[in-house]
């Protein structure tokens, strides 16, 4: 019923309709929370589309996650037909659709490998065995991160290295590398480009790159993409920006959504004065308000607007419900964090045995620690559930190894061919890849270049070397033009990856190789583009948990981050505490009003009901942890409380929150001083900074009285000289 367009624009509201019928131009819809912007976003596609005739071929329609993406294009699909959905994807995932088409232009095969973490573990494992790292020296996450910061702030130029620089050149800088960071930084860079590997940073660089450099392949795309559409864009981060920037330069047809208090990223780059300032930037913009409330009820809607308009620096503005009453929030205050756990448990059962499925049922949280107590008493009660986030669905053992048989077919990378080789056992252990290793590295060729060459040698004697080269021959040869689903179907089949885990009794590791040949046909009928092997491998390692959220029957638990743009009938909200959230790594007004519009962002994902739930806890230096602020932030006669909280707590909490927020600085520019500032520190006088460590909170400092640099808490002020 919903693919007429006639029926599509019947459901908008005079606004939204607005938003949808004015095509040409730069056209900005600011509107808050569950105004239906989303909605209007993908109506336009349709609108454009089925009555304007545009082919969806020449729209760049950008979601900010890959869940989004796909409702889109099934809708789409839906609407006319065709396989041909255009280009409905996050930015990461349009990059890749422009690297697989040009990537010649810097010197890539079309087959690059996109990276998951992963994919960047596997590589620092290599180079932490080569160079005598240990984990204390740096965790693989702690690299990771360093990595990514490395590549977007302190060398951002690094892709030219990448680009330019003959293998051979980048092994010598990493050979000859002596700091830690620099050994991971340039080992890594080494890694990528020996297997033509691209992570999530490179996509966007690449892209760029290309763009700026090849003016005839940049216009092709430009005259392409006619419309261009972008969700969340209170959100996007200047690469993107820029990526965005070039695309419309062309047509100048652009459409953006976002709602400013609802921009959570500014910690990862994101910047939502591009939201804002974007009318000055393109003149002649059309901007397009919505002041309608779709999703929540007048009770949680009032309670969310209450907690939003503390933050000082915002624009003041106000949702109207449209939904009928419902019933109060619920705050439910606990003595103990297993209590908190056993009283949602408690509710939830409640609410199942009235009726509501567990699927309506969401629990919303800060960080993922705390979950554990939470966890434990679901399994007690027997209450099903499922975890967006924690250990991934893409990162489970299994699913890898799927992925890593597909890869060996087209790619026949080290990475793949590592994992792979000796699952199920082949008799290929230690000894014999050190063989290959070395063999490979004479040769300078790949591990599996080097087993073709070597399989008969004697060294393989008792192993199935020979039968694992067929394996992978006879795939790369008979591939092309099958489906997807079926070469996984047979590969897992046929290399006794299945026969292994069913001999262990692995009836889980099988159900979700099930999932995955399920979403793999899936993702063949809805991918719009040609679905090739190449094209599935280099989109697969973009998807995320939160992608595949059919979880029939069961309640889903997700951070507050990974919800985003989603909506659920039912909400708790958990481990509302000073120092979870806020979190105690907030350390400026600036970071604490985005706490609070992550907060705002969790309290309206809620339709129908909302609960916040505590437990009194302590610190981990004892001190006691008080009720979240934002908490307290709401109006009083908006929340209803299960009980009393104890005599005297709130004003304790609120003595509390005064005092912290007299302590906080404006911004991190504040407190955080750049590599190269000089400063003055009370007891050892003047130094330099040398480094800033954002993960431990302090400055890097060589002051000149010593000869070691020390670390320094950026909670201890110091002067700038
Ligand atoms: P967010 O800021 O959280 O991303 P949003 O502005 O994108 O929210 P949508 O997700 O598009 O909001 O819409 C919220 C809910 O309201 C959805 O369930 C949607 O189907 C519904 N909705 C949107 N517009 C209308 C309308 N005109 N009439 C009735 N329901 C609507
Ligand atoms: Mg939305």
């Amino acid at each position: 019923p919903d693919i007429e367009y006639g029926n599509l624009i019947q459901k908008l509201n005079t606004a939204q309709r607005e938003a949808v019928s004015t095509t040409e131009g730069f056209v900005r819809v600011i509107a808050g929370a569950g105004s239906g912007k989303t909605r209007a976003l993908s109506c336009r596609f349709a609108f454009l589309v089925n009555e304007l005739g545009i082919l969806p071929g020449n729209i760049l329609c950008v979601t900010f996650t890959n869940k989004a993406a796909n409702e889109m294009r099934q809708r789409i699909h839906n609407l006319t037909g065709d396989n041909d959905t255009g280009y409905v994807n996050t930015f990461h995932g349009f990059c890749v659709s422009v690297l697989q088409e040009d990537s010649f232009a810097v010197q890539y095969p079309k087959s690059f490998l996109v990276l998951d973490n992963a994919d960047v573990d596997a590589m620092l494992q290599i180079i932490y065995e080569e160079r005598g790292l240990t984990l204390r020296n740096m965790t693989f996450s702690m690299a990771r991160d360093r990595i990514e910061i490395l590549k977007l702030f302190k060398r951002p130029d690094y892709y030219r290295d990448m680009i330019a620089l003959p293998l051979e050149a980048l092994k010598e800088k990493y050979d000859n590398a002596v700091t830690v960071e620099d050994i991971i930084f340039y080992g890594y860079l080494y890694q990528e480009k020996k297997c033509f590997g691209l992570d999530y940073n490179d996509l966007i660089k690449f892209t760029l790159y290309i763009f700026k450099e090849r003016e005839e392949i940049r216009l092709k795309w430009q005259q392409r993409l006619e419309y261009i559409m972008i969700d969340e864009f209170q959100d996007i981060d200047y690469l993107q920006y820029e990526l965005m920037e070039v695309l419309c330069a062309w047509h100048k047809n652009l459409f953006v959504v976002g709602d400013p208090d609802q921009t959570i990223y500014t910690w990862r780059g994101a910047d939502g004065s591009y939201l804002l300032d974007f009318d000055k930037k393109f003149p002649g913009t059309k901007t397009v308000m919505m002041m309608e409330n779709y999703r929540s009820t007048p009770q949680i809607l009032a309670a969310a607007n209450s907690l939003i308009a503390k933050n000082t620096k915002r624009i003041p503005k106000e949702l109207l419900p449209m939904l009928p009453d419902g019933g109060p929030v619920v705050c439910h205050f606990a003595d103990r964090q297993d209590a908190e756990a056993k009283w949602i448990s408690e509710e939830i059962k409640r609410l199942h045995e009235a009726g509501m499925p567990y699927s309506e049922i969401t629990l919303l949280y800060r960080a993922h620690y705390v979950t554990r107590a939470i966890e434990q008493v679901f399994l007690q009660e027997k209450i099903p559930y499922t975890i967006y986030s924690g250990v991934q669905f893409y990162d489970r053992m299994e699913i890898k190894d799927a992925l890593c048989y597909l890869r060996m077919i087209v790619y026949k990378d080290d990475l793949s061919f590592r994992r792979i080789v000796n699952a199920p056992k082949r008799n290929m252990g230690k000894r014999r890849m050190e063989f290959l290793q070395d063999y490979a590295e004479q040769h300078s060729c790949t591990l599996y270049q080097a087993l073709q060459a070597t399989w008969e040698d004697p060294v393989f004697k008792g192993t199935k070397a020979g039968q694992f080269v067929a394996l992978v021959e006879r795939f790369a040869g008979g591939q092309a033009g099958r489906p997807v689903s079926e070469v996984l179907a047979d590969i897992l089949n046929e290399s006794g990856y299945e026969k292994m885990l069913r001999t262990e009794g692995s009836q889980e590791r099988l159900d979700n190789l099930a999932e995955l040949k399920q979403s793999v046909y899936e993702y063949e009928t809805t991918c719009g583009e040609e679905c090739t092997l190449e094209h599935y491998l280099s989109h697969v390692a973009l998807f995320t948990n939160t992608d595949s959220l059919d979880s029939k029957g069961k309640v889903k638990l997700m951070t507050v981050h990974a919800a985003k743009g989603l909506e659920f009938p039912c909400v708790f909200l958990c481990g509302m505490n000073e120092g979870i959230f806020p979190s105690r790594k907030v350390r400026t007004l600036e970071a604490m009003e985005e706490e609070r519009r992550l907060a705002f962002v969790a309290a309206t994902r809620a339709e129908n009901r909302l609960y916040l739930t505590r437990a009194e806890s302590r610190n981990f230096d004892g001190s006691p942890q008080y009720p979240s602020r934002f908490i307290l932030d709401i109006d009083r006669q908006l929340i209803q409380f299960t009980k009393e909280p104890r005599e005297g707590l709130i004003k304790e909490a609120e003595d509390y929150i005064e005092l912290s927020r007299k302590y906080l600085p404006d911004s991190e520019s504040d407190i955080v001083f750049p590599v190269g500032q000089r400063i003055r520190h009370a007891v050892f006088g003047a130094g330099t900074v040398t480094d800033v460590d954002r993960d431990r909170g302090a400055h890097v400092i060589q002051f000149d009285s010593m000869d070691t640099p020390r670390r320094i808490s950026f909670r201890v002020k110091m002067e700038r000289i």
